[in-house]
C-alpha cells in the first residue's frame, strides 16, 4: 500500500513538534495530528518556564558551579530511586534512558539548541536542593538554566521548522483531530482512528468543545504518540497515586490545561502497548488558584527559596529535610499521608520579595517578552509584579501584624481553628531565635544561610537571614498552599529507540512514543523522583532521539 505520508505523529506539543522536525529533516513525510484548535499549537511547553536541566554548562561555569556528567549521573540515580536490575524489569528501560539523558543534558543539548538561537538567562537556579546524604535526592549544584523567552522561547525553533516543512510540502497538520484507538495489522500497527471534533475558536489552552462531528481512519507505516500525560484527569490521577502514600485530597488545583487527558494513552494500550509505572507522578504541594484561570481549576506553582516556614494543616513545621525546594514529592507525600488538602507557607514581606517566584510563561512576562529593563526589577528590592498581583488578589495570601492575628485569618479561610494563635507564635519565636544566634542547630536556618553561599541565591534567590517577627521585614504573610496536579513519569514504555514494548517486553512494531507520553524516555526515566527541566528536557531528547531512529527505519 502507498501511504501519502510515513509517519503519523498524535500530538503537537514539543515532543511531537521535534520528532516531526527530525523526521522532516531526514526528508520524511509527516501527518501530525492534534485535538486542539491551532491556538493551542506547541502544548504545554508554551505555558512552561522552560526551565532546562544542563550540566557542566558555560552559564554555570561563568557563576563558578563545579558540575559534571558523573555527579549529575549520581544525583538522578539518588533520586530515581530505580527498582530491580540494570538488565531486567520494568525500569531496565528507565534506567538506560537515565543515562543517555544525563550525557545528552552534558554534551549536545546545548549546543544542538544554541544553533538554533536558543539562549538563557545567566542566572542558572537551583530546583530540588534535596537535603538527605550524598546519595539521596536533589541537585548537588544548580543546574535549572531558564530560557530566555522561557516555553514559547523553546518551541520556537521547532515551530519554526514546521512552517517551513509545510510550506515545502513535507508536513500535514490537522487539527480538531482526536485519536481514539489505533489500526493493528497482524499485530502491527498500522494506523489510527478517532473523532473528528467540531471547529473550535478557543483561545489557547481554553477548555474546547468535544462535540463530534465526523470520524477518521488514517493507515500510516508507523505511528507516533506524542499526547503528553495524565495530569488534567483529575479522577484518573486519584485512582493511580500509590496507596502507601495516603490520598489525593478531593480538592485539587489543575497545574496542565484540559488536554492533558492521558487519552493517547488509553488508545496505545488499546492495541498492546505496555504501560508502566503509572502510580509515579509528580505533581506539587505548592499550588495556589491562578486569580485569571484559563483551563479549568487552573492553579499556578510557586517556587520557592528556602526560608518560610512550611506547617501543616495543624499548624506543625513539616519534618526535616522538607523546606521549600528541597524535596517537593517528599512535602506532597507527607501531606498526603496525613490526609491533608493544604498546608502554609508562613513568610514576611521581604522573603516574598526574594523569594517567590511563579512557574509558568506567562507569570514572568520579562524573561518571556526578553524584556532585559524589567529583568532589572528581579536584583531591586520587592516582588516583581505578577507575585505582586497575586499577593493582591489571590484568597490564598493573608496578612497580618502578628501571628494571633494572622491564625486568625488562616482559619477564617479553612473554616476550621487548626491553627492555634499561641503555637503559632512559638514556632516563629523559636525560628526567630535560632536566626538571631547567627548560627544556630535549625536545619532549615542552617540550610538557608548555607544556600547564600552561592552568588545567584544571594543575588535574586534568597533572603538575607532575619527574624520573622522583626517589624523592618513585616507584616507577616500566610499562603493556602494546594496541590497542584502536573507531571506524569510513568508511560509508554518504550526501548532506547523510542519503539513501544508489548507487556511481553517484545517489540509492537509500527509504534512509537516520545515525551510525556513515553514517562519521557523508557517509561520512566525519572524512576520516583525528578530533579527539574528535566521534562521539557525529556521532550527534546525523545524527540530527536525517536524521531532520528524513525527516520532511519522507515528510509
Ligand atoms: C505551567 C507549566 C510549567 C512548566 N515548566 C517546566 C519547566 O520549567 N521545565 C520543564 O522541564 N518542564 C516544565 N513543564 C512540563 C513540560 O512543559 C511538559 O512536561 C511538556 O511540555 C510535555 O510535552 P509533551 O509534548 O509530551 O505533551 P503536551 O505538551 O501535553 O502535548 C501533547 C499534545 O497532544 C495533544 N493530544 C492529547 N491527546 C490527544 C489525542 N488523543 N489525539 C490527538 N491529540 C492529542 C494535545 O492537544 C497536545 O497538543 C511545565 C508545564 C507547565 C504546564
Amino acid at each position: 500500500m502507498t501511504h501519502s505520508h510515513d509517519v503519523v505523529v498524535v500530538g503537537a506539543g514539543l515532543a511531537g513538534l521535534v520528532t516531526t522536525a527530525q523526521l522532516v529533516g531526514a526528508g520524511r513525510r509527516v501527518l501530525l495530528l492534534d485535538a486542539e484548535p491551532p491556538a493551542s499549537l506547541g502544548g504545554q511547553a508554551f505555558w512552561s518556564f522552560g526551565g532546562l536541566f544542563l550540566v557542566d554548562s558555560p552559564e554555570q561555569r561563568r557563576l563558578g558551579v563545579k558540575d559534571s556528567a558523573e555527579l549529575a549521573l549520581a544525583d538522578w540515580f539518588g533520586s530515581a530511586a530505580f527498582e530491580g536490575s540494570p538488565t531486567d524489569g520494568p525500569d531496565r528501560w528507565g534506567r538506560a534512558w537515565a543515562e543517555a539523558f544525563v550525557d545528552f543534558a552534558a554534551g549536545p543539548m546545548r549546543p544542538w539548541l544554541h544553533a538554533q538561537g536558543v539562549r538563557w538567562f545567566p542566572l542558572v537556579q537551583w530546583a530540588e536542593r534535596g537535603g538527605y546524604l550524598a546519595d539521596g535526592h536533589g541537585n548537588s549544584v544548580p543546574r535549572f538554566h531558564v530560557t530566555w523567552g522561557t516555553g514559547p522561547g523553546i518551541l520556537e525553533p521547532f515551530v519554526r521548522t514546521l512552517l517551513d516543512a509545510h510550506a515545502a510540502g513535507l508536513v500535514d497538520v490537522r487539527f480538531r483531530h482526536r485519536v481514539t484507538g489505533l489500526v493493528t495489522t497482524d499485530g502491527r500497527v498500522t494506523g489510527v482512528r478517532g473523532d473528528v471534533l467540531a471547529p473550535s475558536r478557543a483561545a489557547r489552552a481554553v477548555p474546547s468543545s468535544r462535540e463530534v462531528v465526523g470520524r477518521f481512519e488514517l493507515a500510516a507505516p508507523a505511528v507516533v504518540i506524542a499526547s503528553g500525560g495524565i495530569g488534567a484527569d483529575h479522577e484518573l490521577v486519584r485512582a493511580s497515586w500509590p496507596a502507601s502514600a495516603g490520598r489525593l485530597p478531593d480538592r485539587m488545583l489543575q497545574g496542565v490545561p484540559d488536554h492533558v487527558d492521558g487519552s493517547g494513552i488509553v488508545a496505545a494500550r488499546g492495541a498492546g502497548a505496555a504501560l508502566v509505572h503509572a502510580d509515579r507522578m509528580w505533581h506539587y504541594p505548592e499550588g495556589v488558584a491562578d486569580h485569571t484561570p484559563v483551563w479549568s481549576r487552573h492553579g499556578i506553582r510557586i517556587l520557592p527559596g528556602p526560608s518560610s516556614l512550611w506547617l501543616d494543616a495543624d499548624g506543625e513545621r513539616l519534618p526535616v529535610p522538607l523546606f521549600p525546594g528541597f524535596d517537593s514529592l517528599g512535602a506532597l507525600q507527607h501531606i498526603t499521608t496525613r490526609g491533608d488538602d493544604h498546608s502554609w507557607f508562613v513568610l514576611d514581606r521581604t522573603i516574598l520579595g526574594s523569594e517567590f517566584a511563579l512557574s509558568g510563561s506567562e507569570q514572568n512576562p520579562d524573561l518571556t517578552g526578553r524584556d532585559v529593563r524589567g529583568l532589572l526589577d528581579r536584583v531591586r528590592p520587592g516582588a516583581v509584579g505578577p507575585v505582586e498581583t497575586f499577593a493582591e488578589r489571590s484568597q490564598d495570601f493573608l496578612w497580618a501584624d502578628t501571628p494571633a492575628e494572622l491564625a486568625a485569618r488562616m482559619n477564617a479561610l479553612t473554616g476550621t481553628d487548626r491553627i492555634d494563635a499561641e503555637a503559632l507564635e512559638r514556632t516563629i519565636v523559636a525560628r526567630d531565635r535560632q536566626v538571631a544566634s547567627g548560627l544556630g542547630k535549625d536545619l532549615q536556618v542552617t540550610a538557608t544561610a548555607m544556600a547564600r553561599r552561592y552568588v545567584v541565591d544571594r543575588l535574586i534567590r534568597v533572603a538575607p537571614p532575619h527574624r520573622l517577627l522583626d517589624p523592618a521585614h513585616g507584616p507577616l504573610l500566610a499562603v493556602r498552599l494546594s496541590v497542584l496536579t502536573r507531571k506524569t513519569l510513568g508511560g509508554l514504555h518504550t526501548d532506547l529507540e523510542g519503539r513501544v514494548l508489548r507487556p511481553d517486553g517484545q517489540v509492537l512494531p509500527g509504534l512509537w512514543a516520545v515525551g510525556e507520553a513515553a514517562g519521557f524516555g523508557g517509561g520512566g526515566v525519572h524512576g520516583h523522583r525528578a530533579l527539574e527541566g528535566t521534562f521539557l528536557g525529556g521532550c527534546l531528547f525523545t524527540g530527536r532521539t525517536a524521531g532520528r531512529a524513525l527516520a532511519a527505519a522507515t528510509a
